[in-house]
């Protein structure tokens, strides 16, 4: 079957980043056959008018508890050591298999009605197999494009990396052909001089899976772990470095010479206290960065939110910089297609799925969004970067499609009960409020 938007402002975010004015996207099945203005197509192809939007890859979000979505904002004024408190210490452990299911499902709703196609679930709750088996099982049930990164805060990685049944978890879910559903293993890495991690990324390195670590967080992790991971010989391209904030010259420099890359998570680092959103840092290292939403105990899942953010934190420390110096910055360094690209290749690249989505390339799967500009917010358009990062917002995604299934059209969900999503986390919700009263 094929389709084909026309007429829109189609971002590629290809290498060269063109953007084509009255451009065109014709899909063949899951995959994307032409991008270009006027497209000549097969007869028989359904035609979309997509005149007055935006054609844009869908977002990559690198780095989301998904768990945590039915607690939604919970935590707006906490700092990390009370989230801490909260979740590794005391209410963490409560979580059932169907509470972990809840939190995913809406959580994968959220993330197709933001326009953000691929997602992944850093799931650090998985206490048991079951908890593991039902955070599949919801995103399997949503049709985005996901990554489950297993973790369970309520053991040593070298625990549950060495149970058989987390073995055989994998072997029966994954499998490198499947895209739809990527996996990772997800841990820290205190800095302890033992090191009891190693076990963990032996089971990584023999599974032949990425790992994804919560790095430089101030208080939590630090340059010695960088230090320990490098002097083992397991940063490797694959390996994802959130935050990386609170961390020395030394470190960055291990990361760029290993070729990680790093998901930023600015609302968070801002709010809870990680450090300072390192994009600055990361920029001066040539170390290739994605961004993330990190949990919604605070934040929405909006990547738009997160390209804004990230923008002013690293503008806001170009000028600080600079006035220490007595100097004054003249042009911003960082742009608003900077952040876009982040948004978009950024996160592909840092998943290794560079040849699979994050740009609008024939032969890529289609995976886009159709943004709205015609709304008072958005008119009048002299850059489309501007529009992305500062004047639209998440309401303005029209249209989702992942692996050529539109899954959001005219603003609406099309496959999945959103109202039965909705309602699990209400029931979660009057759970918690209860067991908060005794
Ligand atoms: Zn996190």
């Amino acid at each position: 079957m094929t389709l084909v938007f026309r007429n829109a402002t189609v971002l590629t975010m290809d290498d060269a980043h063109t953007v084509h004015h009255g451009g065109d996207v014709l899909v063949d099945g899951e995959r994307i056959a032409a991008v270009g203005p006027h497209l000549e197509v097969p007869e028989g192809t359904t035609e979309i008018d997509a005149s007055g939007g935006i054609v844009m890859p869908g977002m990559i979000d690198t780095h989301r508890h998904m768990w945590q979505t039915a607690m939604r904002g919970y935590g707006a004024d906490w700092t990390l050591t009370q989230y801490f408190v909260w979740y590794y210490l005391q209410w963490g452990k409560t979580f059932r298999p169907q509470d972990i299911y809840a939190g995913n499902l809406l959580s994968g709703l959220e993330a197709l009605d933001a326009g953000v196609t691929t997602t992944v679930d850093w799931s650090h709750g998985l206490q048991t197999v079951d908890h593991a088996e039902a955070a599949v099982a919801a995103l399997t049930e949503v049709p985005g494009r996901f990554v489950l990164a297993y973790g369970n805060i309520q053991q040593g990685p070298w625990e549950w990396s060495a149970a058989p049944e987390f073995r055989d978890f994998v072997s029966r879910h994954f499998s490198p052909a499947n895209d739809m559903l990527g996996f990772q293993m997800a841990f820290d890495v205190t800095g302890d001089p033992a090191f009891p991690e190693q076990a963990a990324f032996e089971v990584a390195r023999d599974l032949g899976v990425p790992v994804t670590t919560h790095a430089g967080v101030w208080g939590a992790t630090n340059d010695d772990g960088i230090r320990l991971m490098h002097e083992h010989g397991f940063m490797t391209p694959s390996t994802i470095y959130v935050h990386a904030a609170t961390l020395t010259r030394d470190s960055y420099h291990r990361i760029a010479a290993t070729g990680g890359t790093a998901s930023v998570s600015t609302e968070s680092e801002q709010s809870a206290g990680q450090g300072y959103p390192p994009t600055w840092q990361l920029r001066e290292h040539g170390i290739p960065v994605s961004l993330s939403m990190d949990t919604s105990v605070w934040w929405s899942g909006d990547l738009f939110s997160a390209m804004r953010t990230t923008l002013g934190a690293d503008r806001s420390r170009e000028h600080l910089e600079a006035h220490a110096r007595q100097e004054t910055v003249t042009h911003c360094h960082l742009r608003a297609e900077d952040v876009v690209d982040w948004a978009t290749r950024g996160g592909a690249k840092a998943l290794g799925l560079d040849s699979v989505v994050g740009s609008l390339e024939p032969g890529k799967k289609a995976d886009f969004v159709i943004l709205n500009l015609d709304v008072p917010n958005a008119v009048p358009t002299y850059d489309v970067y501007s529009q992305i990062v500062y004047a639209l917002k998440a309401s303005e995604v029209e249209t989702t499609v992942v692996g050529g299934k539109t899954l959001l059209k005219d603003g609406k969900l099309l496959t999945v009960a959103e109202a039965q999503a909705m309602a699990k986390a209400k029931e979660y919700a009057k759970k918690v409020a209860a067991s908060l009263k005794q």
